[in-house]
């Protein structure tokens, strides 16, 4: 019996590993490895830890040093790739590395029984297999090339620029980043495809393995990619990574990636911690898009690091978005990144849609509505095409208010309004969840007129029904799709065509490739313009060219020209100037000549330390200590504010921004100072965001 000092990685705020011993026995007779799981006593707990070191001996006092109880043999040990990738993410994201590593895998292999994990382990190779692994199992073992005959594309010729681009991702033989700069609808799904086919077979070519990995934003976009994966590649095994997964699927994928048996990994932000030891390519498709910034606990960009991923390992990694990110954008105009662009519909009888601007001064709405966009939806209507309404404001109205007396819906625990949800009469708060039944009369003068202000989907679909009655009208918002696989039903229906009207938030303005579709209307997108976010036109910039992007898309019998209509007060303001001529480009170089001007990134580098407290002072207060515990040479650290919403449930919130022209020097006063703040122990809940998105 010999004696091994295991340091151990465990899922805890503290930032420090733990030794442990491990006695070899008669049943224990593998050597433990780093990138293994073990279950170690922690506290009065048994936890799941991860060895990230095999020594023989410890500083740590011998009485004091407690025993492993098992160690995972069942399990491949993670790579050090892998390990590194962690590494890397808790250095910069300032987070300890065992919060960072073990969350990053399914639950059930960090703490479910031995037992179950075998059953998982079992079924991998068992029965229960996907149609595509089980096709992909006869032609090959795990340890040998994919399969010879990877893809089955027998879909379009690509176009010159689709092969151009295929044709530069597929010749990469180092590390690059592509920027796939391609207008909705001009075909960049198959060039991800035929790009994942060259480099299989390249790679498969050259005797070796290959594994790809798809990021997409949202779960209800990958069913529509997940079939189109598979229908291509009828031989290989796609798995997909999201949240929405069963813990027992969850595993079984993540097993199936971790072990090198699963080809393709189409997943949302979290697939980009997973195990991949053969990965040769990561395509981040729609990269500019929000969701793949994690917003709480470890709040990393998915985006960020699949381009570390990829430089770590020198393979090719291609984004892909018809409004990159500005930061990319940038990165493309400098070289970093190389451009591919594509600017053109694909599908041969698909064409640009037209936008067009109504100005609401001269052109009065009534409920929301201008007569144009009406008489536009009429046209639709009996010619039998899908006209789509975008409003990105859910429930009734945003607001109740009384005229008697000035009364307004505020919630009593935020700073923000109770929301009026008719059809359950109810008003809730969309920041703390807060409801309460509609009032019969204000709650301060007794004024039995109290009014809705303003609107939102629910609101506008009431008053489509009595305009349209003979219309079929479908919502859909988060509110209307809350069960689970009713969005999917949703766009289901569209899909079929057994919808004239579709009205929706954000959610309808994704990915969706609507055959029928003719019209697109945009409701009030104006407030946006005038926000505090920096960001905020960038995004709507992405949103209203992503939402018009659903119009004409249209098969060839669809006869009418497809129409996207704005409707704005301020028709002359560049952003929907841009907007109508479809020009990106121009957008982005007028986004980095004012960021640039004004010293906002992507030309600084930001931090951002939040803090919660009971009374706002007491936020501010840490705040500012915080300020001062440390020399800074070479960052600015802003004075401490309240965040725009100050209050969400009872508590207030405040920020502190640190800004510095170097990412270096940045990460450098990061980390000694998170340790200091670590160490005045106060009792606020804080945490610090490295590249935030929301300030
Ligand atoms: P994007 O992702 O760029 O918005 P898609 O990949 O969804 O665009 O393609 C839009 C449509 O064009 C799809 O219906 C697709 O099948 C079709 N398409 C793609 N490439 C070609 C091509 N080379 N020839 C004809 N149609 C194509
Ligand atoms: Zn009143
Ligand atoms: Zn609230």
């Amino acid at each position: 019996m010999h004696n091994t000092i295991l340091q151990i990685a465990i899922d805890t705020p503290l930032d420090t590993t733990f030794d442990y011993r491990y006695l070899a026995s008669t049943e224990n007779v593998e050597q433990p490895q780093i990138g293994q799981f073990v279950r170690v006593p922690f506290g009065k707990r048994e936890v799941a830890g991860l060895i990230v070191g095999v020594n023989k001996t410890s500083d740590v006092d011998p009485e004091k040093i407690r025993e492993v109880i098992e160690v995972r043999h069942q399990i491949t040990a993670l790579s050090s790739h892998w390990m590194q990738l962690c590494e890397f993410a808790a250095e910069y994201y300032q987070r300890p590395f065992g919060e960072v590593a073990l969350p990053a895998v399914p639950k059930a292999l960090r703490e479910g029984k031995v037992a179950s994990i075998e059953r998982a382990l079992k079924k991998i190779s068992g029965p229960t297999k996907s149609k595509n692994e089980e096709a992909n199992e006869k032609t090959k073992t795990a340890d040998t090339a994919n399969t010879s005959e990877t893809a089955h594309l027998a879909t379009h010729t690509l176009n010159e620029q689709q092969q151009h681009a295929v044709d530069s991702i597929a010749a990469t033989t180092d590390y690059a980043c592509h920027l796939l700069f391609g207008i909705t609808g001009s075909g960049k799904t198959q060039v991800y495809l035929q790009a994942a086919k060259a480099l299989l077979e390249k790679t498969n070519a050259s005797g070796q393995r290959a594994q790809i990995l798809i990021l997409v934003p949202e779960i209800n976009l990958t069913p529509q990619l997940e079939n189109q994966v598979c229908a291509s590649f009828p031989r290989l095994n796609v798995v997909s990574m999201h949240s929405q997964l069963s813990e027992g699927e969850r595993l079984r994928n993540w097993l199936a990636a971790h072990e090198g048996r699963a080809d393709i990994v189409l997943g949302t932000r979290l697939a980009v911690l997973s195990s991949l030891p053969h990965l040769k390519l990561i395509i981040v498709d729609e990269e500019h898009d929000a969701s793949y910034k994690q917003q709480e606990g470890l709040r990393y960009s998915a985006r960020d690091l699949a381009i570390w991923r990829a430089r770590q390992l020198a393979i090719p990694v291609v984004l892909g978005s018809a409004t990159p990110s500005i930061e990319s954008w940038q990165h493309a105009e400098t070289g970093r990144y190389k451009r591919l662009a594509l600017t053109q519909r694909a599908a041969a009888q698909a064409t640009v849609p037209r936008v067009g601007l109504i100005d609401m001064e001269r052109d009065k709405a009534v409920e929301g509505l201008c007569p144009s966009l009406l008489a536009a939806l009429r046209e639709r209507l009996a010619r039998g095409e899908q006209s789509l309404l975008f409003l990105n404001r859910r429930g009734y109205a945003p607001v109740m208010h009384c005229d008697a007396c000035g009364w307004i819906s505020n919630c009593r625990r935020c700073t923000a309004f109770m929301v009026l949800h008719k059809p359950e009469r109810r008003l809730r708060c969309h920041h703390c969840s807060l409801e309460l039944r509609v009032p019969q009369s204000c709650p301060t003068c007794g004024n039995v007129d109290i009014q809705p202000l303003g609107r939102g989907t629910q609101r506008v679909e009431e008053h489509l029904h009595t305009l349209f009655p003979e219309a079929r009208i479908l919502r859909i918002d988060a509110d209307s799709t809350r069960r689970k696989g009713s969005a999917q039903e949703a766009f289901d229906s569209v899909h079929r065509g057994d919808v004239d009207i579709l009205l929706g938030t954000q959610m309808v303005a994704k990915g969706h490739d609507f055959q029928r579709l003719t019209l697109v209307g945009v409701i009030n997108p104006d407030t946006a313009l005038f926000s505090q976010d920096y960001r905020a036109s960038e995004r709507l910039f992405a949103q209203l060219m992503q939402v018009a992007g659903r119009a004409g898309r249209a098969a060839s019998d669809v006869g009418s020209v497809s129409e996207v209509l704005v409707q704005t007060r301020y028709p002359q303001h560049p952003l929907y100037r841009a907007l109508m001529n479809q020009d990106y480009t121009g957008f982005a170089a007028s986004v980095l000549e004012e960021r640039h001007s004004a010293g906002l990134p992507p030309f600084v580098f930001q931090a951002l330390l939040r803090a919660e407290a009971k009374t706002l002072d007491k936020a501010l207060e840490f705040l500012t200590t915080a300020k001062t515990l440390l020399a800074h040479e070479g960052i600015v650290i802003n004075d401490p504010v309240p965040m725009t919403i100050t209050r969400v449930a009872g508590v207030e919130r405040a920020q502190l921004l640190l800004e510095s022209s170097s990412r270096a020097v940045l990460q450098a006063f990061l980390k000694p100072w998170m340790q200091a703040l670590r160490e005045s122990k106060s009792r606020l809940r804080w945490s610090l965001e490295v590249d935030p998105v929301d300030i």
